[in-house]
Order: structure tokens, then C-alpha cells, then sequence
């Protein structure tokens, strides 16, 4: 697999810190009580819970800290998970769901405890989410956030076609679903803030040593690396789709999706009059996801793909995205782009939980990775030093084969079905609402006709049992021949 790049055609302040020249390797072996596989944003929650709690942690880490996703999201933090709550309250019904939310809720506030500016200096973080529908449902929105404000006690605001419009300037855009207690970090920060803090409690992190095998038969559990061995109790996996051959059957529950990313040069004044709203937008279609950062740049995502390709491939097709939503702001140049290999399950919800005695799994976090991969790191390392059970609500969510290549190619074509079919739900929205426009401008039209011609379209037949309005008369016609019966 080709390691995620990020290019950039100029300096950006959004990028990435770079890792240290000097990477501590596994070179002898080791015991601990917990090992973790993977340094994402998984991996290191883990660490940071177990370690805090007083366990021995290490950290094993192929290549180094946050090079894939977790280093390269827009670091928006939401409250839920990639499946939508409705089919969530199908698959394990209400009171489970409810919980489960409550938990992706608790995986936010560790991510908002976390991310402060004493903690990790610079995450900069900010206030509020906003969900755009490309299509015109208004009805749909009423009952869901009834069911996210009374059911689920999360705070939202439903907004009308022209409160978005007014912070958005496009035409794509209908209502929205404001989460006020949504926010978002500076996401590459986050992920070294989170190795930093990890190590100051007590926690050990390796880079550049990949787990080349797994024994986790007995109380003792071993890993091969390539020039040390580590016997550990219990062992983490949060490799995300790169675990790879070491747990073959693991890692085929995952389709990986590269997500690509990129950043603006400064778009000065014209951004701020086309984009007025400070927080992360999303559409409820899940194909584009922005911000503004650094006062007049945009940070966008969208183009996917079910293989790794190069990120500067995607900058004309961020580009063109732009465009389309805000034509307003005409061709903008690209400083940077990036991507990242997200693990996508068949059901849509993350894989957490223990697998056997002592051997445990943490992926699977998509596209929606902060809250949750916050919230499986508190619960597993919960559960190895406290007891916790609360992971077994992910039971339901087994381990599914994800296809391997048929599924890869499968999965490409249902993405690039699913954005056809929201971009023609989307054309056909504005269609019907240029319409409706163009309707409502006509009649406006005649009734002015009508007013000054004096005369009112013709009335609309009354309700039954209703006494039908007395028309206004025409005025009589004036009897210019002198005829019989004129005054
Ligand atoms: C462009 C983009 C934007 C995103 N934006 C957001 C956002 O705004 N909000 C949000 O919530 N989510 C977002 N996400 C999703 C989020 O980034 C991911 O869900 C999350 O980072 C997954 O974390 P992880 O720890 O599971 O995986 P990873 O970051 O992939 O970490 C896994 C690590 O395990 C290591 N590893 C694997 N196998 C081995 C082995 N055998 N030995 C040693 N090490 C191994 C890998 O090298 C890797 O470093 C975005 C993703 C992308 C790509």
C-alpha cells in the first residue's frame, strides 16, 4: 500500500507538524501489561486511558504517529457514528441506541476535555457544526431533531432554507441541523498533542516497528516485531485497514476508503461574503465537508477511492467541487492537498470490543473517527483495568467480511452511485424550488395585473357550508348613446 502524502504547492499553516527526525524503534524486548498496535488516534486514546489509569503501555507503531487518517482529518467533532441513527434504532432498537449515543456523546467531551489550548498548545479550538441537506425536507428535519433533542438529549437547531442561505451563499444547500455543541480542533495537532500526553503519563510509543505476528493463545501474549519480541496480557489492535497480513481475517472486515483533502491559498474578502459561518459544514449526503481556516482559506473534503492514489490527483476535482457549490468564489488555487485511508465495516459501525481472552479491537472508524475512536479508547481501557462492560452494546456489530477486492470494486461503484444519485436528488430539489420561484413570481405578476386593471382572479370554489363571497360587480357600462333607461 503507498504511504498517504501530503503535498503542498505552498507553505499552508495548516500543515502537518513533522515527526521527529529521530524515531524511538523496538530494538529489545519488552513486558508490559498492555500493548497496543497502531499510533492513530485509536491506538493513542487507548494508551493515554490505560496509561492515566496506572497500567504499563506500549505503543507499537509501523511506520510513525498519525501518517495515516489521524493526521490527516479536518478534525470536526460530532456526536454519533457514521450510520445513521434511524438504522441504528432498527438494528438494536431504541434503548441500546440510546445508549450508544450517549457513549459517542461521551467520546466528544473527551476529545473537547483533551483539546484545550493548555494541553496541546495551538489545536485552536472552535464552536459548532452545521448538517446541509442538498435536498428540499424539510418535513424529514422536524421529526429528526424531535428525535435528537427529546429522544436522545442532544442539543440541536433546525434552520430554514434562508438562515443557511444566509451563511451560505449557494443555491445547493436547503435546511440544516445546527449542532451548537459540535466543534472542531486543529485534527493534525490533535493526534501529536494525543502521543504527547500519552507518553507524559507513563506510556511508551515505538515507531517504525511493525507487528509482524500475533501468538494471543495463553495468559501472556506474544508479538514479533522485526528486531524485538513484546509479551504483554492484553493486546490492542487499532491498526485500522494496515494491519494487514498480520491479522488477515481481522482485516478483511474493512473496505479501506482513501478520503482526500485539501486547503486553499488565501481567498481574501470573497470568502467571507460567500461564507459566513465559522463552524464544520457537512452535507447530509456525506460528499462534501468544509471550513474556512486561517481566517480566508478553505479546507475541503470530499473525492474518495477504494485504492491509494496520489492526493495532488484530486486537487482540480476539490477544485471543481468548489466551484459548483459556491460559483461565487470562481476558481480558487490549491495549497495543499492530502488523503487518508479510512476503515468503512459493512454495518457502519466501529468494531470495539474483546475478540478472545486479553486480545482486543478498536477500528473501523470511518469517516467519523474522533468521537469514537475517543470513546473506544476510554471504554477498552476501562474495561481491561475497571471491568467496564459497556463495549458489549457493539456486540451486535460483528465482524463481517468486507469482500476483499470484489468488495473494493464493489464499494467503489456503490460510491460513485450514491454521489450520482444525491447529485440528481440535489438537481432535481433545485429544479422543483426554480419552479415553485418562477410560480409564485407569475402570480405575483397577474395579481398586480389584476389590481390595476381593477378585477381579482377568479375566486376559488368555497369549502362546503360556507356562504359563497359576494363578487365585487363590475361597474356599469357607461350609456354613451343616450338610450332608454339612462339617467
Ligand atoms: C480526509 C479525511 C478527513 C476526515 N475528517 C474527519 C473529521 O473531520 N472528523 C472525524 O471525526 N473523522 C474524520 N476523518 C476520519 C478519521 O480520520 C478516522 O476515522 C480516524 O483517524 C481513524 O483512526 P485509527 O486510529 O483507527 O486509524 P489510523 O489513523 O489509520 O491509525 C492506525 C495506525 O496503525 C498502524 N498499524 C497498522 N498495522 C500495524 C502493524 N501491523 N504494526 C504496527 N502498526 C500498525 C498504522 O501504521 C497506522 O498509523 C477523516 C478522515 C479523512 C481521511
Amino acid at each position: 500500500m503507498s504511504e498517504t502524502s501530503t503535498t503542498k504547492a505552498s507553505t499552508a499553516k495548516t500543515g502537518a507538524p513533522r515527526a521527529p527526525a529521530e524515531r524511538a524503534r523496538l530494538s529489545f524486548d519488552l513486558d508490559v501489561d498492555i500493548a497496543v498496535v497502531g499510533a492513530g488516534l485509536a491506538g493513542l486514546t487507548v494508551a493515554l486511558e490505560a496509561a492515566k489509569l496506572g497500567a504499563s503501555v506500549a505503543v507499537l507503531e509501523g511506520r510513525h504517529v498519525g501518517w495515516n487518517a489521524s493526521g490527516h482529518q479536518l478534525g470536526t467533532v460530532m456526536p454519533g457514528y457514521g450510520l445513521p441513527i434511524s438504522d441504528l434504532i432498527a438494528r438494536v432498537g431504541f434503548e441500546d441506541t440510546s445508549e450508544l449515543w450517549a457513549l459517542s456523546k461521551e467520546g466528544a467531551e473527551f476529545v473537547r476535555a483533551t483539546a484545550t489550548e493548555e494541553l496541546i498548545p495551538g489545536i485552536a479550538p472552535s464552536e459548532g457544526a452545521l448538517e446541509v441537506s442538498n435536498v428540499d425536507v424539510g418535513d424529514q428535519l422536524i421529526s429528526r431533531l424531535q428525535m435528537l433533542g427529546e429522544d436522545f438529549e442532544t442539543e440541536v437547531e433546525g434552520w430554514q432554507v434562508d438562515r443557511v442561505r444566509a451563511e451560505l451563499n449557494t443555491d445547493h444547500y436547503f435546511h440544516g441541523v445546527y449542532y451548537p455543541k459540535a466543534f472542531q480542533i486543529d485534527g493534525r495537532k490533535y493526534v501529536h498533542g494525543l502521543a504527547a500526553l500519552a507518553r507524559r503519563a507513563g506510556a511508551r510509543i515505538f515507531e517504525d516497528t511493525p507487528v509482524v505476528s500475533i501468538d494471543p493463545s495463553g495468559i501472556r501474549k506474544r508479538i514479533v516485531t522485526p528486531s524485538a519480541r513484546l509479551r504483554a496480557s492484553h493486546i490492542v489492535l487499532a491498526g485500522n485497514v494496515h494491519l494487514g497480513a498480520t491479522l488477515r481475517r481481522l482485516s478483511e472486515t474493512l473496505l479501506p476508503v482513501w478520503r482526500y483533502g485539501a486547503v486553499t491559498a488565501p481567498l481574501g474578502e470573497r470568502l467571507a461574503e460567500t461564507i459566513a459561518f465559522r463552524g464544520s459544514v457537512a452535507d447530509s449526503d456525506g460528499i462534501d465537508h468544509f471550513r474556512v481556516v486561517d481566517g480566508d482559506r478553505l479546507m475541503w473534503a470530499s473525492p474518495e477511492t477504494t485504492w491509494a492514489a496520489r492526493p495532488e490527483r484530486f486537487a482540480p476535482v476539490i477544485q471543481r467541487r468548489i466551484r459548483t457549490i459556491f460559483p461565487s468564489l470562481g476558481k480558487v488555487e490549491i495549497s495543499e492537498t492530502w488523503g487518508g485511508a479510512v476503515g468503512q465495516t459493512v454495518h457502519g459501525m466501529p468494531q470495539i470490543g474483546q475478540l478472545r481472552r486479553g486480545l482486543w479491537v478498536a477500528s473501523g472508524f470511518g469517516r467519523q473517527g474522533l468521537n469514537t475512536s475517543a470513546m473506544a479508547g476510554q471504554l477498552i481501557a476501562r474495561s481491561i483495568l475497571w471491568g467496564d462492560e459497556r463495549w458489549r452494546l457493539f456486540s451486535p456489530f460483528e465482524l463481517v467480511w468486507a469482500g476483499g477486492t470484489t468488495g473494493r470494486i464493489a464499494g467503489h461503484a456503490i460510491g460513485l452511485w450514491g454521489r450520482g444519485s444525491a447529485a440528481a436528488a440535489g438537481a432535481l430539489a433545485r429544479y422543483r424550488e426554480r419552479v415553485r420561484t418562477q410560480e409564485r413570481v407569475r402570480e405575483a405578476r397577474l395579481a398586480e395585473a389584476n389590481r390595476q386593471a381593477g378585477t381579482r382572479p377568479p375566486s376559488r370554489r368555497p369549502p362546503p357550508g360556507r356562504p359563497r363571497p359576494e363578487r365585487p360587480q363590475p361597474p356599469a357600462p357607461a350609456n354613451l348613446g343616450g338610450g332608454e333607461g339612462a339617467s
